[in-house]
């Protein structure tokens, strides 16, 4: 059970998301951490690892049969590690995806992530989970719930109050 997703699944749920080999090597963690802490997600987990072929092709199963997966394993198994985090606040989903862009960057906003960074589909710096279930299904393989902490940031209250 993910602690994360189980609290308040409607406006508060994690988000996995992956900062790919790419970001990583162009040295942009840093940037890419500070869009999500400054729009006043939490941090609930981030590591540094490479992951295995085995991660990777069912991280992206349900690309199993398009014609760009066995490259985007590849990628993602390239040996340049990436960083897998696991962030945790209101509407968090919905607006991960838009901050990280559309999957192609020559289609995404200016001010997204993939927008500002990035040109190629097959290059595109940072994957974000699209669902709930994605996410569940995403925080499971990568963390072990002992990895998911559990605090308050000091501005929570601030970042979370609607009145
Ligand atoms: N991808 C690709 N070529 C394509 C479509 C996707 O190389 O024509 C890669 C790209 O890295 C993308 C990933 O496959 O981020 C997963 O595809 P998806 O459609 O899930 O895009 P995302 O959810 O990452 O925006
Ligand atoms: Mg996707």
């Amino acid at each position: 059970k993910n602690p994360v997703l189980l609290e308040g699944a409607k406006t508060i749920a994690g988000e996995k998301g992956t900062i790919k080999p790419d970001g990583v090597s162009r040295q942009l963690v840093g940037k890419i951490v500070s869009r999500f802490e400054e729009r006043g997600y939490k941090l609930v987990a981030i590591k540094s690892l490479t992951p295995s072929p085995a991660l990777a092709k069912e991280h992206y199963s349900d690309l199993a049969s398009r014609p760009f997966y066995a490259g985007l394993v590849k990628y993602i198994t390239s040996g340049t590690p990436v960083v897998a985090m696991v962030w945790e606040g209101k509407d968090v989903i919905r607006q991960g995806r838009r901050i990280v862009g559309a999957t192609n960057p020559l289609e995404s906003d200016p001010g997204s992530v993939r927008g500002q960074y990035a040109v190629s589909v097959g290059r595109n710096l940072i994957h974000a989970s699209d669902s709930f279930d994605a996410a569940t299904k995403e925080i499971g393989l990568w963390f072990d719930s002992a990895e998911l902490a559990e605090y308050e940031p000091t501005a929570w209250g601030w970042v979370m109050a609607d009145n």
